[in-house]
């Protein structure tokens, strides 16, 4: 294990030297202690003997449950989402855990429907085949509603309005979406931003498997632009003051649930619950809880707190590269 807190620590460090001005310092010690809370997150989790259920696979999102709920879930099984929780604020690791919109909203309508959820993470381009295969009854990722794949599964109503944003550099000439002509994007594979900037003259697309290192690629100069969802555009933006958003959109979307085809009871009642949630105020909550004024989540609320928020990027940046590092280790 001391290997691994060294190998997260020399990561940060070498992060660290990137980092710019005079609070530097500041910036090394919260990268540390981010870095030695995920070395000790890992510790921990390797402590833990393991469970089926608590293989990184397979991460149930803890909910107080009364023991009334806890008799509904014994009737109604479980609910098995499918996601990628490389998607903030949508849905993202938080310690052992996969929190975020998706993630809450799910087990609100898990709820709904007596069911227990349980969230299976994998990659993106796998979620929607996950639903086809049964292996996953549902499929929530912030998926963009396409034709293409409503040809593959069928979508629930719309939960929420999003849109394709492009990141640059800050100091970058690109300006809009007309700009990004014979550029090279960076996206993430499978995705809506994969899809359409299929559709940019001459440009070169730079596929990664997550939304954070088409960004990293970017802060290194290997991409000239990313396109990806708005709200997790905006975290990564808030995170890393090299590089900003761009304020006309690329696309406009609709996120919704996907569900197999075949399985149009399970359908009805997602889009019953989803009425339920709305009507009653449950889903506004979450989703105020997550972006705007609500309140806030962990990464958002350090983003805002810190009165440098490069200390936040270099903090998140340095956490990336130990977890990579301990990965690497391992
Ligand atoms: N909304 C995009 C899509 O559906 C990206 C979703 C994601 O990366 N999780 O393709």
């Amino acid at each position: 294990m001391k290997k691994l807190v060294v190998a997260a620590l020399a990561g940060v460090m070498v992060l660290s030297l990137t980092a710019c001005g005079n609070s530097a310092k500041k910036e090394t010690e919260a990268a540390t202690t981010e870095a030695a809370t995920e070395a000790a997150t890992t510790e921990a989790a390797e402590a833990e003997t393991t469970e089926a259920a608590e293989t990184e696979e397979m991460t149930e999102v803890a909910a107080v449950e009364t023991a009334a709920e806890e008799e509904k879930t014994a009737e109604g099984g479980t609910l098995v989402m499918a996601t990628n929780a490389e998607f903030p604020p949508y849905e993202y690791h938080e310690g052992d855990d996969i929190v975020g919109i998706d993630a809450e909203v799910a087990a609100l309508i898990a709820s709904e429907l007596g069911m227990e959820l349980q969230i299976e993470d994998m990659a993106f381009d796998s979620v929607l085949a996950a639903v086809q295969s049964g292996k996953a009854d549902i499929a929530m990722a912030g998926i963009t509603v396409t034709e293409d794949r409503k040809q593959v599964v069928s979508f629930s109503d719309s939960y929420v309005s999003a849109s394709q944003l492009i990141i640059v550099a800050e100091d970058s000439e690109i300006a809009g979406p007309d700009d990004l002509v014979g550029k090279k994007i960076g996206v993430q594979l499978g995705t809506t931003g994969d899809i359409y900037v299929e559709d940019v003259e001459d440009a070169s697309v730079e596929r990664f498997s997550k939304g954070f290192e088409a960004v990293q690629a970017l802060m290194q100069g290997k991409v000239d632009a990313v396109v990806i969802d708005g709200e997790p555009a905006k975290v990564f933006v808030n995170e890393n003051e090299e590089i900003k958003l761009l304020d006309q959109p690329f696309t406009e979307e609709e996120y919704a649930i996907a569900v197999a085809k075949e399985n149009e009871e399970l359908l009805g009642k997602i889009n019953d619950a989803l009425a339920v949630l709305k009507e009653n105020g449950e889903f506004d909550a979450v989703v105020n809880k997550y972006i705007g004024d609500g309140e806030q989540t962990a990464e958002t609320e350090a983003v805002e707190t810190e009165a440098a928020e490069e200390t936040e990027a270099a903090s998140e940046a340095a956490s990336e590269a130990a977890e990579e590092e301990t990965t690497e280790a391992a």
